[in-house]
């Protein structure tokens, strides 16, 4: 995998690097070179949050998140987004495009291996598809993780019943 998304492996919850380092394993294996995929994002503080929520309401530019600091899933390094660099070189965020011709799209490769470890794709929702994102389940209630204590780090202290 390439540094970039190491990098953003490494500020994911603690607890969920080990099983996404995996899954971006199995991606890679399974789309046999052409297509790598990347982790463009992972998590991203409350700070950063407030910013991408201003952008297209009190500064300029386009609204890119209905999601108040606090409100999306990268705030607590559960989620993230991805595209595919094809050759090395050239990011793609095509989703039916079959670079390994096995007739499946590399997209949809990486969909099935990220749900298999029960993440869930933005790509399956019915109001708003976020085709780049990918999220844990159990992990994904920000109104419950909103609650919990953060370690110095940011990250969220789970309790015990999260890894029951
Ligand atoms: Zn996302």
């Amino acid at each position: 995998m390439d540094n970039y998304t190491k990098q953003k492996i490494n500020r994911l919850h603690p607890s969920i690097q080990a099983e996404v380092i995996t899954i971006v394993n199995e991606c890679n294996t399974a789309l046999k070179g052409k297509a790598k995929i990347r982790i463009t994002q992972g998590f991203r503080t409350f700070e950063e949050q407030n910013l991408l929520y201003n952008q297209g309401r009190t500064h300029p530019g386009k609204k890119i998140t209905n999601a108040k600091p606090g409100q999306s899933i990268h705030n607590y390094g559960f989620a993230v987004d991805i595209c595919l660099i094809i050759e090395d070189k050239i990011a793609s965020w095509d989703t039916a495009k079959d670079w390994d011709n096995d007739k499946i799209a590399d997209w949809y490769e990486c969909v099935k291996i990220f749900a298999k470890f029960g993440w869930e794709w933005g790509g399956n929702w019915k109001k708003f598809k976020d085709l780049p994102h990918f999220e844990k389940r159990g992990h994904n209630n920000w109104r419950k993780l909103i609650k919990l204590k953060q370690d110095t780090n940011g990250y969220v202290i789970l309790k015990k019943e999260y890894y029951a």
